[in-house]
């Protein structure tokens, strides 16, 4: 028996593993956020050949052996990333190579194996036969050299994504079967052309993992006999074949999962220190993790003799399986004791959230873990800090001007600059005869993938329901991160565009609550109502000072005073608002862009009362803004200090500590683990050390 590892293959996990380095954890955080597909990986996947990996050689593809793929797939999940995305290519190659005609195969996997075509969709399950495949109802009933197919099929995953459909259909009625596993056919189906064609229809289905799964509407939708795969009447038998490799490939997948948890679960019991030493030295903490790496190790040997089984044309199905089973439960089910659950979850939410790695209470830190124990109101406000939504900085920038919106969002020739969002604005900063090109030019831009280093995304919508009505149905689409909504008076006209969303995210498959909303007050009624304006639904992450609008609403004089003190009652009274029902509060703006004095005092101002940020119009005005809304170096180091000698108190069982001479209680804690965690995200973002800040602002609040 030989185990040795295969040069060959080891170098292909290594080009693999260099691939995937340029898409890390933030990538994948930002495409799971957003629900996307991750078509930026999966084209350079595919660029480097090995989504054509199973393609022979004469056909323009890799040659590989499943058991190559396999290492291609578990590197992938095994770098962090997920190789679902793009997975079907490989192995719906089992039908393909195996039963398709060479005619197939000549027009079908040349373009395949150069990219130009994707065959990343498997349809095969339906509402009434999901096990039970030999009961699937939607049939191909042959007329001429065509068969015409009717049907419905559901869970089919990636179908958005895909030129090219494998479709298993009934060709005989079930009720003339003497073998019941006949009968059924498989298809290869130009999905674009159906779509176009109207003859299918695809309707997202939202799921709670991100794997751009949907339901297919088939109607009359003929394909010429020359697309059927195989015998008609095999087809069941046919995919049989596509299923070992896929549970192969899916073992693999789950092995790089299981691979990549207890990588970081190691190098989190490595770090971490608790009572001194690294949990790590613990032998409760060791054993789980040890245990995690055996039951992989263990999986992964199944999986080897499967695909070797495969590659040599052998039987493999009950290795297949016997691998799938092991894998998924090594790597992404079984996870031993509860206290490695308890660090890979810890892991798993640090990498998703790139939380502080600062000390944790005893108890589950409330910044580390979003869960039930959060209060309801709190949660959307928990949940920005869980992710870490930078809001110092907001600009505004009108949606019908392209080149401050490339500028805005740094990209083609302009570098980020460090803006935490832009918004796009379709509202007051857009005229009307532009709206409509202003919308498009939006809807354009959110596709655009960001360097990682970008603003987030949000659209000012108009006020007016017909016009609104038009700007969500133009820039609701993956890359937008939330809207601004103006001129709120009432909380039920924040309900009310809810419900909107609603649908229109469970239309295009987005999540539900997947956009987020700023709601802006711009009048004496919409403060007065501010608070159940901030807390009407749990979208709703920030209210915004609309000060322009406001002092409008007031008749005060359009001149504002250093520091705007004729808007200091509004200005605390949002952040009241807004904090009272767990959300951020963001300032206006300051609207002399040639005051720099001004702005500047206006924004400490701000920031005193208790915004987290505030809105601007001129990227020259960026810089201050993230300077002031930043914790300073004292601040941190404060913050530490907290944390520190509270969870040190803690651990010794002393109820209550003090730092020089004043009370620590719970709330100074948590600010403290706020200050620390934002720092984090603003360094992460800048790389750059914590601002020195001018001596009026120390010690002041900040959240
Ligand atoms: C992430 C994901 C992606 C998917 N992608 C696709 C895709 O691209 N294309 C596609 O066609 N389908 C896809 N599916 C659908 C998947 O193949 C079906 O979910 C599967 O065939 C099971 O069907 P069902 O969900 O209807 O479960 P059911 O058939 O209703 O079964 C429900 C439960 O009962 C159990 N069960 C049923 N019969 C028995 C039995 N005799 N003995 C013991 N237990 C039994 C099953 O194991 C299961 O746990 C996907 C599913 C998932 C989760």
């Amino acid at each position: 028996m030989d185990f040795s590892a295969d040069a060959d293959r080891e170098a292909i996990r290594a080009a693999v593993r260099k691939l995937c380095a340029e898409f890390g954890d933030t990538y994948w955080r930002e495409v799971d956020r957003k629900s996307e597909y991750p078509e930026k990986f999966v084209r350079a996947l595919t660029k480097a050949g090995w989504l054509g990996a199973l393609i022979p050689t004469e056909y323009g593809g890799a040659g590989l052996h499943v058991a190559d793929a396999a290492a291609i797939l578990e590197e992938i999940n095994r770098s962090g990333g997920n190789a679902a995305s793009a997975h079907a290519q490989m192995y719906t190659m089992g039908t393909l190579l195996k039963h398709g005609s060479e005619e197939q195969k000549r027009k079908y996997l040349p373009a395949l194996a150069k990219g130009q075509t994707r065959l990343q969709a498997f349809g095969i399950t339906e509402p009434e036969a999901g096990s039970e495949t030999t009961r699937l109802r939607t049939t191909a009933v042959k007329k001429g050299s065509r068969y015409v197919v009717n049907g419905k099929k559901v869970f089919i995953s990636r179908a958005e994504h895909s030129d090219l459909l494998l479709l298993l259909a009934r060709t005989t009625p079930y009720e003339a079967l003497q073998d019941k596993t006949q009968g059924l056919s498989v298809f290869i189906v130009h999905l674009k052309r159906a779509l176009a064609d109207g003859r299918i229809t695809i309707r997202p289905l939202r799921t709670m993992l991100n794997h751009h799964t949907t339901e297919i509407f088939i109607q009359d939708l003929e394909i010429p006999a020359r697309d059927l795969v195989g015998q008609e009447g095999q087809g069941f038998r046919h995919i049989i074949d596509s299923w070992n490799v896929e549970r192969i490939l899916l073992a693999s997948e789950a092995i790089g999962d299981g691979r990549w948890f207890v990588e970081r679960a190691s190098r989190y019991a490595t770090d971490r220190v608790v009572f001194g030493r690294p949990i790590g030295a613990n032998q409760g903490v060791q054993f789980p993790i040890a245990q995690a790496h055996a039951r992989i190790e263990a999986a992964a040997l199944v999986r080897d003799k499967a695909a070797w089984l495969y590659d040599g044309d052998k039987p493999c199905g009950p290795e297949a399986n016997m691998a799938k089973l092991l894998a998924s439960q090594a790597g992404r089910g079984e996870r031993g004791a509860r206290h490695a659950r308890r660090i890979r979850l810890r892991v798993r939410v640090r990498r998703r959230a790139q939380v502080s790695r600062d000390p944790a209470p005893p108890r589950r830190s409330r910044q580390q873990q979003p869960c039930a124990c959060v209060p309801r109101s709190e949660r959307p406000r928990h949940a920005a800090l869980v992710l870490m939504d930078l809001v110092r900085s907001l600009m505004f920038v009108p949606g019908h001007r392209p080149r401050m919106v490339q500028r805005a969002l740094g990209l083609g020739e302009f570098t980020p600059s460090g803006l935490d969002v832009t918004i796009l604005d379709l509202e007051d900063g857009v005229p009307p005869d532009e709206k409509d090109r202003a919308r498009a030019a939006i809807a354009a831009v959110l596709g655009e993938p960001s360097n990682g280093q970008g603003p987030a995304r949000y659209v000012r919508v108009n006020r007016d329901p017909a016009a609104r009505d038009a700007d969500l149905a133009a820039v609701l689409r993956s890359g937008l991160a939330g809207l601004v909504v103006p001129k709120i008076d009432d909380p039920s006209e924040v309900l009310t565009l809810a419900r909107d969303l609603d649908e229109r995210e469970d239309a295009a498959g987005m999540g539900r609550g997947s956009i987020r909303l700023i709601a802006s007050i711009e009048s004496a009624r919409g403060l007065l109502a501010a608070y159940a304006i901030a807390r009407s639904v749990e979208r709703v992450i920030a209210l915004l000072f609309g000060a322009e609008d406001f002092a409008l609403d007031l008749s005060l004089p359009t001149a504002r005073e250093g520091e705007a003190r004729d808007l200091l009652y509004a200005r605390s009274a949002v952040v009241v608002a807004a904090v009272a029902a767990g959300r951020d509060a963001i300032d206006g703006i300051w609207p002399d862009v040639t005051d720099a004095e001004g702005l500047r005092s206006d924004a400490l101002r701000g920031r005193r009362l208790g915004f987290a940020g505030k809105s601007l119009i001129h990227p020259a005005q960026i810089e201050t803004i993230n300077e002031i809304f930043s914790p300073s170096a004292a601040e941190v180091a404060y913050a530490r200090r907290v944390v520190e000698l509270f969870d040190a108190a803690r651990g010794k069982g002393h109820g209550a500590v003090a730092l020089d001479g004043k009370l620590l209680d719970q709330p100074i804690v948590e600010r403290a683990r706020r200050t620390i965690a934002l720092h984090e995200a603003v360094a992460r973002k800048q790389r750059t050390p914590p601002v020195e800040r001018p001596a009026a602002l120390e010690g002041k609040r900040l959240k």
